[in-house]
């Protein structure tokens, strides 16, 4: 494995995403002096929190799997995750609504969803559900183990055995019609297959490896922390400072200063200067090589989907709904064209909307709800709309009324708060083409040939976060903060 070279005592990095805060804790592990230099005043990133009158909205992920990654990064400092987070384990993970007015629970227990779907979609549905669950464990293991969980250099580092075994069980082979070997259900299908957008792509066009995100979600769990998905950057915050990692928040880094071909510092917005042995950047990847690096030749990456999403604090509650609920419009295959190769709305919107008080009263004022609808979007580059001119709140009103036909009666009349997050906020806040969901997960863009985590020329910079490998997502993103502090420490 390639590693930095020359002195690495004093680590600097830039980012208090789950990347960088991740980075710093196996760092700090590892007996590195570190300062995390974060432009915001409080830690996570996307993963971030806004408080409006009252209620406490997660600003970004709230599907949380794997929570063992981020048990890793606090054991490397010797903390135990139960001491810093309080985790509800979301049953049904999620409840998915489909056209035809059925629903169905996902849920983790494989006994009991296999009864649901057979409850559903019949008996032989819920047969290929349980092979399906065999499937996806053993390329879970075997991805992890050997792909995801290693830093790789050339693609030579991925010429096993198990790159045999994953060609083997069809890895490499697209995931929609993989899926359909085991569902013959259209709503089965999509339920298993719709977490290809997380990595950027429609099911079609996704590498089958992907069915490991519905296994992580549908098989291995959600859970929701107390207090909101933002305790997750806070309890690692907190942990990595009491661990001896100095944290600098509101410092924008504005350069990193280089020479002979290497970094010497970072240069904050108030000129200041942070010299450093090594500079971890957790900014997202192509923003950071063209704002804080000397100018280079990059590729150009082709991005994943964008989204819009509603934060709504409101007097109505909804007995029907779980934490989780995905609304699947009648479209499948025309949705994902219109967001990725047309570059318009969808015309028949599949929304998430999670209602993360129903498991957390606390996060909003007595009696009330919150609500986060997510609809995705393109991006700035396949779909260049005019977010700034008005068109974010004309979107909202429309999946509002979207939401009271499909059963959310009231919905409008109930908002007492609301915000609307669009593709231009995600570019304001230094997301590359307004998404921040980073380069989608094409075969090009995946394993060893995605952005790599070491400077190609500067011989002690080092990447972490979704733009970089392994790539997108809470556990992604935490397994890159480890890799990136290998790179460091090996
Ligand atoms: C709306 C939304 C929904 C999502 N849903 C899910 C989900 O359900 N499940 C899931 O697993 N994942 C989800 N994700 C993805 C997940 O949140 C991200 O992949 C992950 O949080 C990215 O972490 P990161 O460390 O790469 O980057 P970031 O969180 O972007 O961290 C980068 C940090 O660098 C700081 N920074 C940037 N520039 C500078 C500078 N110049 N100087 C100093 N600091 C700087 C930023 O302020 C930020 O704190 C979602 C994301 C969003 C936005």
């Amino acid at each position: 494995m390639r590693t930095v070279t020359g002195p690495t005592e004093r680590v600097v990095v830039v980012g208090a995403g789950l990347g960088g805060l991740a980075c710093a804790l196996h760092l700090a592990a590892a007996g590195r002096q570190v300062t995390v230099v974060e432009r915001e005043p409080v830690p996570g990133g996307r993963n971030g929190k806004l408080s409006v009158d009252g209620y406490d909205f997660d600003t970004g992920p709230t599907v949380l799997t794997m929570p063992e990654l981020i048990a890793e990064p606090l054991e490397a400092v010797g903390e135990n995750l139960s001491d810093w987070l309080e985790l509800t384990p979301l049953d049904p993970a999620y409840r998915a609504y489909y056209p035809d007015g059925s629903t169905l629970d996902v849920r983790t227990d494989t006994v009991r969803m296999a009864a649901e779907i057979a409850r559903v979609c019949g008996a032989r549905e819920a047969d290929g559900y349980l092979r399906f669950v065999d499937f996806a464990r053993q390329l879970w293991k075997l991805e992890r183990d050997h792909f995801i969980d290693r830093n790789l250099d050339t693609p030579l580092d991925l010429m096993n055995l198990n790159l045999l075994k994953l060609l083997g069980m069809g890895g490499f082979r697209r995931l929609q019609p993989k899926i359909n070997q085991y569902f013959r259900d259209p709503r089965t299908q999509r339920i298993f297959s719709f977490q290809a957008m997380y990595a950027g792509l429609a099911p079609q066009d996704a590498l089958a490896i992907y069915a490991v995100i519905a296994y992580l979600d549908s098989v291995a769990g959600v859970y929701f922390p107390k207090g909101g998905m933002h305790a997750v950057p806070r309890a690692l915050a907190g942990a990595a400072e009491k661990h001896g990692v100095t944290f600098r928040y509101e410092t924008t880094v504005t350069d990193v200063e280089t020479a002979n071909g290497r970094a010497t510092a970072v240069i904050t917005a108030d000129g200041e200067r942070i010299p450093a042995d090594v500079v971890v950047l957790n900014p997202d990847l192509p923003i950071a090589k063209r704002d804080l690096l000397p100018p280079a030749r990059e590729r150009r990456l082709k991005y994943s989907p964008s989204c819009v999403v509603l934060h709504i604090g409101s007097r109505q509650g909804y007995t029907k709904t779980a934490h989780h609920n995905i609304h699947f419009g009648s479209k499948w295959q025309g949705t994902f064209d219109e967001i990725i190769s047309q570059g318009r709305l969808m015309s028949d919107p599949s929304l998430l909307v999670t209602n993360p008080t129903h498991t957390d009263p606390s996060l909003a004022p007595a009696g009330r709800h919150s609500y986060y609808v997510l609809a995705p979007t393109p991006n700035l580059v396949a779909g260049p709309m005019d977010w700034r001119g008005g068109l974010g709140d004309r979107y909202a009103a429309s999946l509002i009324r979207t939401l009271e036909q499909r059963g959310y009666i009231g919905f409008g009349d109930g908002i007492e708060v609301q915000r609307v997050i669009t593709p231009a906020d995600w570019e304001d806040q230094g997301m590359a083409a307004g998404t921040p969901f980073a380069a989608a997960h094409t075969f090009a863009q995946t394993g060893p040939f995605r952005p790599a985590n070491l400077h190609p020329g500067l011989e002690n910079v080092v990447f972490t976060g979704s733009g970089t490998q392994p790539g997108v997502g809470v556990p992604m993103v935490l397994i890159s903060g480890k890799l990136a502090a290998a790179r460091v420490t090996s």
